[in-house]
C-alpha cells in the first residue's frame, strides 16, 4: 500500500483537483491519499479565528462569507451532476453554518483548533463527491479516528498503527481511501492540528504505521531543488538524497518539505518521493537512507533568526555554564538552532522573538548579552561535507566579500552553516549557486 499527499496548491483550482483523481487512479495498487485544505484556506481560517479572538464579529462574518463564496464558485466549476452539486452544496452548508454558528460563542484555543480543521474537512468531502461522481470506489478516512497526540503534542505511530489497521480492516475489499492531513485529535480527545504545513507530517505518520511501499510528496515542483528557485535564477532537482541530509534542507529553510516529517519515513526505513502535480512524469526527488552520493547537494535560507550572545568571563574553565544557558531555553520551550563558543562568550541563535524578553531577562545573571535580529541561516547541505576536499575553500571563496557573523562545521557531517545579515541573503544564495554548483 502507498500513501500519495497533495498539498494546498495541488487541489487549490477545481482542474488541478480533478487532476488528482486521474493520478491517484493511475494504478490499481492500494493507497492511502492524504490532503491538503485548498491553498489559501487555512490562512482564511487563521484570519476568521482571529477577528473572533479580537471580537470583531462583523469582519469575522465577511471572511466566513468571502470564504463561502470561494467554495461555491469551486464545487460548480469541479461538478457536472446535480446530485453530486447538491451533496456538495450540503457539505458548504455545513461547514459554513458551523461557523456562522461560532460567530456567537466565546472564543477559546479549543474553538480555534475547531475552526482551522475546516479545511482539510472540506478539501477532502469535495474530493470524495468528485470521486463519486466520476464512479470511482473509495472510503473517506475520518483522520479524526486515527490520528491522535499525546499530551505533549506528540503523535504516536503505535496507537496510529491500530486504529489506522481497524480502520483498514473494516474496508478489507476497498483500494482507495481517501484521509485528510494536518488535523488529528489531542490527548484532551478535542480537535486539534500538527501545526502548519503539518500535511506533510500525516503523510509521513500513515506511511509508517501501515508500513507503507511509498510515500509520496505532491506539490507543484519537481522535487528538492539545489538552491531556492524563488531567490536564484538556475536551481537543478536533485534526484535522490538520504533522509539525513533532508532533514537538514526541510529544516533549514527548502520549503518542499516539512521538517517534522523525515523522523516517521526515517524509522520505519519509508522511502519518501517529492513529485510534481504540474508535471508527474518529471522524476523529482527520492529521498531513501542511502544518499546517492558525496559532496554538496544544496544550500537554503533559513529567515527570521535572532542572535544572542552571552559573554562572561565566569565562563572560563567553569563547567555546568551552558547547562544553565540551555535551561533557560527549554524553559520557554524555544528550540536552538545553532551555536558556536568561545573560552568566554557563547553565540546561539533562535528563530522566534515570542519569549525573546523573558529569555534575556533571565539570562542577565550569567553575563552582558547582545542581541542581532534579523539574520538568516545559511546552510550548505550534501552528505559527508565535511570530509570533502577543498569544501571550506571553495565555500568561503565564492562569497568572499560578504561578512558572515557565525559558522558551524561539524555539528553534522551533512551540513555547514552560516549566519548573516538577512540583507545579504539574496547576494549569498547567488554567489553559493555559482561557486558549489556552477549555475548563474
Ligand atoms: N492546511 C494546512 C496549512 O496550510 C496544512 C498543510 O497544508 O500542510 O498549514
Ligand atoms: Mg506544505
Amino acid at each position: 500500500m502507498k500513501v500519495m499527499k497533495f498539498g494546498g496548491t495541488s487541489v487549490g483550482k477545481p482542474q488541478r483537483m480533478q487532476e488528482v483523481a486521474s493520478l491517484v487512479t493511475r494504478d490499481d495498487e492500494p493507497k492511502i491519499v492524504v490532503l491538503s485544505a485548498l491553498s489559501g484556506t487555512t490562512n482564511a481560517l487563521v484570519e476568521i479565528s482571529e477577528s473572533l479572538a479580537n471580537g470583531d464579529r462583523n469582519t469575522a462574518k465577511q471572511q466566513i462569507d468571502s470564504l463561502h463564496g470561494h467554495y461555491q464558485n469551486f464545487i460548480t466549476a469541479l461538478l457536472k451532476t446535480e446530485s453530486a452539486l447538491h451533496k456538495a452544496n450540503i457539505v458548504l452548508n455545513e461547514h459554513f453554518e458551523f461557523l456562522t454558528i461560532i460567530l456567537k460563542i466565546s472564543f477559546s484555543e479549543a474553538l480555534n483548533k475547531d475552526i482551522l480543521a475546516q479545511g482539510e474537512l472540506l478539501s477532502t468531502k469535495l474530493f470524495c463527491i468528485y470521486l463519486e461522481e466520476s464512479g470511482t470506489d473509495h472510503v473517506l478516512l475520518p483522520a479524526l479516528d486515527f490520528m491522535t497526540i499525546d499530551v505533549h503534542d506528540e503523535p504516536q505511530v503505535g496507537t496510529i498503527k491500530v486504529k489506522l489497521a481497524q480502520l483498514l480492516q473494516k474496508n478489507k475489499d476497498k483500494k482507495l481511501f481517501i484521509t485528510q492531513g494536518y488535523i488529528c485529535r489531542n490527548a484532551r480527545g478535542e480537535v486539534d492540528n500538527l501545526k502548519r504545513g503539518g500535511s506533510d507530517y500525516s503523510a509521513s505518520l500513515i506511511a509508517a504505521a501501515i508500513n507503507a511501499s511509498v510515500c509520496e510528496i505532491w506539490t507543484d515542483i519537481d522535487g528538492m531543488h539545489n538552491n531556492d528557485p524563488r531567490v536564484v535564477k538556475k536551481t537543478v532537482p536533485i534526484e535522490q538524497m538520504s533522509f539525513d541530509e533532508a532533514a537538514e534542507l526541510a529544516y533549514f529553510g527548502a520549503k518542499i518539505l516539512h521538517p517534522a516529517s523525515i523522523w516517521p519515513a526515517q524509522t520505519y526505513k519509508i522511502p519518501v518521493r517529492l513529485l510534481n502535480t504540474m508535471e508527474p512524469t518529471a522524476k523529482g526527488t527520492l529521498i531513501t537512507e542511502e544518499a546517492g552520493s558525496v559532496g554538496v547537494k544544496a544550500v537554503a535560507a533559513k529567515d527570521n533568526i535572532i542572535a544572542i550572545r552571552i559573554k562572561s568571563s565566569r565562563m572560563l574553565l567553569a563547567y555546568g555554564f551552558l547547562r544553565k544557558i540551555f535551561e533557560v531555553f527549554e524553559k520557554y520551550r524555544t528550540p536552538i538552532d545553532m551555536i558556536t563558543t568561545s573560552e568566554v562568550a557563547v553565540t546561539l541563535t533562535i528563530d522566534s522573538d515570542l519569549h525573546l524578553n523573558d529569555i534575556l531577562k533571565e539570562l542577565e545573571p550569567f553575563g552582558t548579552t547582545e542581541v542581532d535580529k534579523n539574520q538568516v541561516i545559511i546552510s550548505v547541505v550534501g552528505n559527508e561535507i565535511s570530509q570533502t576536499e577543498d569544501i571550506i575553500k571553495k565555500l568561503f571563496g565564492s562569497i568572499v566579500n560578504i561578512p558572515v557573523r557565525m559558522v558551524s562545521y561539524g555539528g553534522s557531517p551533512h551540513n555547514i552553516s552560516l549566519l548573516t545579515d538577512a540583507g545579504h541573503k539574496v547576494q549569498i544564495l547567488q554567489q553559493l549557486n555559482k561557486g558549489m554548483f556552477g549555475l548563474e
